[in-house]
């Protein structure tokens, strides 16, 4: 306390506390580990502080094959994790791409359990049989795209994809169709930057009057360029319609050292939320925390950074089993992102993504963790938990089910004002159900009837 507050505390001696003081030592959101102990992994032992916060550096030193990252590991961990993730990569739909930071951030003593290992690296030993309603685009964003990576579902906002490159590469990534390189498990649809295909999503946006709201993502802006920043920036706030853009990045969770250091890109940004503001138009950065080990020291100065420029960053987590699908972990994740200036804004039950049964929970999880976080914080702050329904029916409010069987797994939504008359399927992982569900779900005779079962009892209002 500062003496003039001491001063202060001191006059007033007659306040009686209705509640006891909060011990500090309790508020673990405003405990950051400033800079992760990156020299503890062999390959970083001789690399300096300034090299670690600097963007380009990370972004060199982001391995992208299995076999390097394996070996920056190989004097961390077991010869058997080495072998368990060899395995796991040659079946997992996705590409590699780790940075420096996001490996120093893994505990590496326990990498089993690790919730940031859980995300990035797979292990043949946890993955799970995919679930037979599963596929890859399960939210039909191809089907909804009058033009390649241009997706408008919703009236008035539609999806641009201006490329396929992030700063990482997420096991459970819901664009596994498009993004990174082909696997040996998928050959991808690639959304390459092509100023040809921007130009005729451009056009498509300008011909429709109804669209207000633009989400530019990908891929990752935070692989475009500063000038391709502000060129999409300028298409788009140049179309009258157009009253909204939210660039998407999932960069400041595994690096927020370029928004420290690159200034170019950080100016770019920073631009376009400007002349939006000029034009009455709302310019934001939506980014993808999952868990409170992704929030630094350095990520709360990067934050800092943009919002001293007056820039409004929100977050969409995904729930992910042995991540963040407790109540403890989510409201930590929750109160960190307030502390540094994200609001959460979705928590979305996990799509039906290849290769990521062991990572899915159930919706019944969701709702119980939701019940949790809710009332930890300001409602402002507090994210809504989201199933993204498959089929294109856009986010529905995870308990707002037309009816859900815990047993069989499935939960099936209306999405009235996206597609109205039509009911949408939600499947919970199979491992997690009850006995009985289980056993149904071994018999493909009674995938269909257990499907019809759930739409019917939807039908006569049933929520049960
Ligand atoms: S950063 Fe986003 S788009 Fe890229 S792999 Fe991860 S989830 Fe997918």
């Amino acid at each position: 306390m500062t003496s003039s507050l001491a001063d202060l505390a001191k006059r007033f001696t007659d306040i009686v506390p209705l509640k006891p003081p909060v011990d500090p030592a309790t508020l673990t959101h405003k405990q950051l580990v400033e800079v992760p102990d990156f020299r503890r992994i062999p390959a970083y032992k001789d690399v300096t502080d300034a090299q670690f916060l600097d963007h380009h550096w990370q972004a060199k030193h982001s391995i992208t094959r299995p076999d390097k990252l394996l070996n920056a590991l190989r004097d961390l961990v077991s010869a058997e994790f080495i072998q368990d993730a060899t395995e796991g990569f040659s079946h997992a739909p996705m590409s590699v791409r780790v940075s420096p930071y996001l490996l120093s951030l893994i505990d590496w003593s326990d990498p089993y359990k690790d919730p940031l290992r859980t995300q990035f690296i797979p292990l043949r030993s946890r993955m799970l049989p995919d679930h037979p309603k599963l596929g890859l685009d399960s939210l039909h964003e191809r089907e909804d795209a009058p033009v390649a990576g241009l997706t408008h579902r919703y009236i008035d906002k539609a999806l641009f994809l201006p490329l396929d490159t992030c700063p990482v590469y997420c096991r459970f990534c819901t664009r596994s169709y498009a993004v990174g390189v082909d696997t040996e498990e998928v050959e991808k649809t690639h959304f390459k930057v092509d100023e040809e295909r921007w130009a005729k999503a451009f056009a498509y946006i300008a011909s429709r009057p109804e669209l207000e709201d633009i989400v530019v993502s990908g891929g990752d802006a935070y692989n475009l360029r500063a000038e391709q920043i502000r060129q999409i920036g300028d298409a788009l706030l140049a179309i009258d319609h157009i009253q909204r853009i939210r660039i998407a990045t999932k960069g400041p969770a595994v690096m927020p050292q370029k928004i420290l250091t690159d200034h170019d890109w950080v100016d770019a940004v920073t631009q376009v939320v400007e002349a939006g503001r000029k034009l009455h138009k709302e310019v934001v950065v939506h980014t993808h925390f999952n868990h409170p080990n992704e929030i630094t020291g350095i990520t709360r100065d990067a934050m800092n950074r943009l919002f001293e420029r007056g820039i409004t960053v929100r977050n969409q987590s995904v729930m992910q089993r042995g991540v963040n699908d407790t109540p403890e972990v989510m409201r930590l994740l929750v109160k960190r992102l307030g502390h540094v200036h994200v609001h959460p804004y979705y928590v979305y039950v996990h799509d039906l993504v290849k290769g990521t049964e062991d990572l899915r929970t159930t919706v019944s999880t969701a709702i119980t963790v939701e019940k949790h976080v809710r009332g930890s914080t300001a409602g402002f702050n507090t994210p809504t938990f989201v199933v993204d329904a498959p089929g294109g029916g856009g986010k529905r409010d995870a308990h707002s089910f037309e009816h859900y069987d815990r047993t069989t797994g499935i939960s099936v939504y209306q999405a009235p004002s996206v597609k109205p008359g039509k009911l949408f399927v939600y499947f919970d992982p199979i491992d997690q159900l009850p006995e009985e569900g289980r056993t149904r779900w071994a018999d493909p005779a009674q995938h269909e009837v257990m499907l019809e079962e759930a739409l019917a009892k939807a039908r006569a209002g049933l929520r049960w």
